[in-house]
């Protein structure tokens, strides 16, 4: 049996024995030893409610999905070079949740993987290097995604900007450059030629648009109304291909669409996801178009040893047929706008809620002094609620707003505790 150590002891030998730049959550650190649904228990049984995680997508522990990877892990579990039909399975079950012309899979291992992959999906049909990418954005660890994530190059430890990446402001209607006008994404997408415009000065012509559905590091940002329509339009001009990532907020997580790109009515050319794929199992895909997949064939195998392995597949799917089974993308639609009228009640009785905005379970709550954001206050509402045992994070370039992404089986019960719970403390601060 694994010795069971005290938190004390796991934090020093944390310190010792592991990557030395891993962060914990809280002042306090806990140690979680189990899951289901939306609890998150300690190791003396206290349940904490989970509003954090959007990777376990339909569950901590979820028995459907468990027991899938569970059997084909008994079953068989190896490389994708042998026939299996857990795999065509998969990809005729994911391509039949994607518009055409979205049809050619490459399963991968990571969010990371997919969005690097991507790129070299771009660059092969493109033949250029220039990649637009949405300031604070984070798409990746690897170093070619690290030079795509303003949130990594122009954050602690990080290198700046490469010459071959341009940076367009974050499309925020609270606080950004252009006010919260009916014009707003129109305003926004008008800065793709201009940044474009700037990478040809250095001779260099645009692959790519990088851009999250919702913005997920850039603070939990619903994108204005025809942004992605205009930006698009633009990059294709130029003779690029527009990428939705969607590791943080595909699935179904924003309600009204299975993939959030569809609230801006827009079809991209290159998918990418990860997080909730699995469940929790590290997974990852990308889906494009043909034309694109075909410009990838240059005699050069794309080969990942674990990718798309049967065990993935099994989990992948079960979790597409539990979001089916139990209407969670309904169920993410009807408990988010309740939480969302919630929040805003919050926000007309206390000071410092600037900005309540979300589709579906990917909510944001930006906290304010006046016009100055207010990360103090933010980290004491996460410290706060977490005594009262909900688990919340924040976000965003100034690290004031509560993110809440909470696993898509979150119910109008959990909801009401949750905002009671936070009524309570706002009460008190
Ligand atoms: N894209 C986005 C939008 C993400 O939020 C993340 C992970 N936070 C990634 C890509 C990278 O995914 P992974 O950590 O699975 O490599």
């Amino acid at each position: 049996a694994i010795p069971q150590r005290s938190n004390d002891e796991i934090l020093r030998l944390r310190k010792q024995l592991l990557n030395p730049t891993l962060s914990v959550a809280y002042q306090q650190p806990l140690k979680m030893v189990r899951g289901e649904g939306v609890w998150l228990y300690d190791q003396h049984g206290q349940a904490y409610m989970d509003m954090v995680n959007n990777v376990c997508h339909v569950g901590h522990c979820h028995p459907r999905v468990v027991r899938s990877g569970q059997a084909q892990m008994a079953q068989l579990n190896t490389n994708t070079r042998y026939l299996h039909d857990n795999i065509v399975e998969y990809a005729l079950r994911l391509t039949a949740t994607l518009p055409e012309p979205l049809s050619v899979v490459f399963l991968t291992n990571s969010g990371t993987e997919a969005n690097d992959l991507a790129l070299r999906l771009a660059h092969a049909h493109t033949q250029a290097q220039g990649v637009i990418v949405v300031d604070h954005a984070y798409h990746g660890h690897s170093p070619s995604m690290i030079e795509l994530s303003p949130y990594k190059f122009n954050g602690k430890g990080g290198a700046g900007q490469r010459p071959h990446i341009g940076v367009v402001a974050m499309p925020d209607t609270y606080r950004g450059i252009f006010p919260d006008t009916p014009d707003a994404g129109r305003l926004y997408g008008q800065l793709l030629p201009s940044a474009m415009a700037s990478l040809r000065q250095r001779h260099i012509a645009t692959a790519a648009f990088y851009c999250e559905s919702l913005l997920g590091c850039g603070g939990q940002i619903v994108l204005p109304e025809g942004y992605l329509a205009e930006a698009y339009a633009a990059v294709r001009a130029a003779g690029g291909v527009c990428l939705a990532d969607e590791v943080q907020v595909g699935f179904g997580r924003a309600g009204e669409h299975f993939w959030a790109f569809e609230c801006q009515g827009v079809v991209p050319d290159i998918v990418t996801m990860g997080k909730p794929i699995g469940n929790g199992h590290p997974m990852g895909a990308v889906v494009t178009t043909p034309e694109i997949a075909a410009s990838f064939v240059s005699g050069m195998e794309y080969f990942n040893t674990f990718a798309g392995n049967p065990v993935s597949c099994a989990i992948a799917l079960a979790v597409l047929d539990v979001i089916a089974d139990e209407q969670l993308q309904e169920n993410a639609r009807r408990v988010g706008d309740f939480l969302i009228a919630g929040l805003r009640q919050l926000q007309q009785q206390y000071d410092g809620i600037g900005d309540v905005r979300g589709r579906g379970l990917f909510i944001g709550v930006e906290l304010m002094q006046g016009r100055t954001p207010d990360p103090q206050k933010a980290k004491a509402v996460v410290e706060a609620m977490k005594a009262r045992h909900v688990l919340l994070s924040t976000e965003g370039p100034d690290d004031n707003v509560l993110k809440i992404k909470p696993p898509m089986v979150f119910s109008r019960a959990n909801a009401e505790e949750f905002l009671d719970k936070l009524d309570q403390v706002l009460h008190g601060s």
